[in-house]
């Protein structure tokens, strides 16, 4: 007899999900499923704000896959890929090809640029152990040129572009690494400036002012220079150029200003909107009722037609919606229609700080950075159980 194969792209959120759910609901040799993925390890995105930062460990933030799936069910493959095609069930890796009967994208997302010039050249991102690595080195490497070139100021102006909840997250971070880093090098703390640029009316624009306000305040407490309602315009060698005409010279620039779907799944043909696809109610892509797509390369509408922004949280709940739906169409049963359920958002402002609504109820200061680190502990708890708890917790 022949099974069906369901072939699962990306180990992020969403994708790991989805395969630890499969392995727990299909019965022996219901399904073929096989997970691919760039890395042998899963890496929590909501952690890399940290280990860009230098503030905490990069191998805090990942996991090794085979530690998560049961490889008697789900077969993982090593390997990146490089071309989705859906209608003849297969997809060609960079080093091979694999077809399936049903597909799950879970690729996640990649930074949106938005056509500003030089921003994919001069600008680092927070997107992947390797560039939160890199980020991490070419800061701490600012510092040590500085020592050498001293009327090089622009080595000590760190830029962080969008004042969303990756930038917010990381300049906190960056705020509490430089004073550290100011004595390792011997540097004047006063010499060094961290800015923080938002092309809206405020940081983190459309959150609940009170707590952008107080976001705000904390990060200006530790250093961090605000530049709103100012957009970068250009992104150079040596720094960016704002909407007003106003030059930042640095030689560090961290765009956190928006991602998009990945690129792949656009290059397939989807309908996609930045990227994203539009789903259906069971996550499927459109006249593709083979093809699942889920995280941040999936479009999932809420109240009033208006887009769910990508998060883990949204990524995570897909993924057990996603495996039940597949169980489904193996066994021939009726899919059940996806729900968000948002429990909220908690947001960290550097050591000891945070701002959040959980369940509809505002956090702010020790309380919500207590809460972050619940949020966390449950994600690990869910896909490791106790012994992955615990191991991160010694780490
Ligand atoms: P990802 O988690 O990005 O996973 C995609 C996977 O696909 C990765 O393993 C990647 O290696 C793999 N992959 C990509 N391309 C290929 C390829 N070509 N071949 C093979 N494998 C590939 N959301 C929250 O809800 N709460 C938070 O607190 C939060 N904090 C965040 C903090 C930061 C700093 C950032 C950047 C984001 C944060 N987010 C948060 C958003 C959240 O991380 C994303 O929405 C989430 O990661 C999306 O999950 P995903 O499964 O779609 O993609
Ligand atoms: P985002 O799109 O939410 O924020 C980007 C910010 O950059 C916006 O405030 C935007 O106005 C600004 N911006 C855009 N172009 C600009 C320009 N040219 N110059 C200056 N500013 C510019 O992106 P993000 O912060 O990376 O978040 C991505 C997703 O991940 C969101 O859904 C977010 O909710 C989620 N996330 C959640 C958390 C959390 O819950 N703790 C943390 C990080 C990210």
């Amino acid at each position: 007899i022949t099974v069906p194969k369901i072939v699962i792209l990306g180990a992020g959120y969403g994708g790991i999900m989805t395969a630890i759910k499969l392995q727990k609901e299909l019965g022996y040799n219901e399904a073929n499923v096989t997970l691919v993925n760039k890395h042998d390890y899963h890496y929590m995105t909501t952690h890399l704000h940290m280990p860009a930062a230098g503030t905490g460990n990069a191998d805090q933030a990942r996991v090794s896959i085979t530690r998560l799936i049961d490889e008697f069910k789900i077969d993982f493959v090593k390997s990146t890929v490089v071309q989705i095609k859906a209608n003849e069930r297969k997809i060609i890796l960079e080093d091979g090809s694999l077809s399936f009967d049903y597909l799950v994208v879970a690729l996640g997302g990649e930074a949106e640029t938005f056509g500003i010039p030089g921003l994919q050249q001069h600008s680092l991102r927070i997107r992947s152990i390797n560039s939160v690595r890199f980020i991490r080195e070419h800061i701490r490497y600012q510092f040590a040129r500085y020592k050498l070139e001293p009327e090089r100021s622009d080595y000590l102006t760190f830029v962080v572009g969008g004042a969303g909840f990756t930038g917010i997250e990381f300049a906190g971070e960056l705020a509490d690494r430089i004073p550290k880093l100011c004595k390792q090098f011997d540097v004047d703390p006063k010499l060094v400036k961290l800015v923080l640029i938002e092309a809206g009316p405020t940081a983190l624009p459309g959150f609940a002012p009170e707590l952008a306000d107080y976001a705000m305040k904390v990060l200006a407490h530790k250093g961090v220079t605000f530049k709103i309602g100012t957009a970068i315009r250009e992104c150079r060698a040596d720094g960016v150029v704002l909407a007003d005409g106003e030059t930042v010279k640095s030689a560090t620039v961290i765009w956190t200003g928006g991602i998009r779907g990945n690129r792949l799944v656009e290059q397939a043909g989807f309908e996609t909107v930045r990227g994203r696809v539009k789903v259906d109610a069971f996550l499927r892509a459109q006249e593709k009722e083979h093809v699942y797509v889920v995280g941040d390369c999936s479009l999932v509408t809420g109240p009033q037609d208006k887009p769910y922004p990508p998060t883990a949280q949204l990524a995570i709940q897909q993924g057990a919606a996603c495996a039940f739906n597949l169980v489904a169409a193996i066994r021939g049963e009726a899919p059940r229609e996806f729900k968000f359920s948002g429990k909220g958002v908690v947001a960290s402002l550097g050591k000891g700080e945070a701002i959040g609504i959980v369940l509809g109820k505002t956090y702010k200061g020790g309380k919500a950075a207590v809460m972050k680190k619940l949020i966390d502990l449950r994600y690990l708890y869910a896909i490791g159980g106790i012994p992955l708890v615990l191991r991160k917790m010694r780490l």
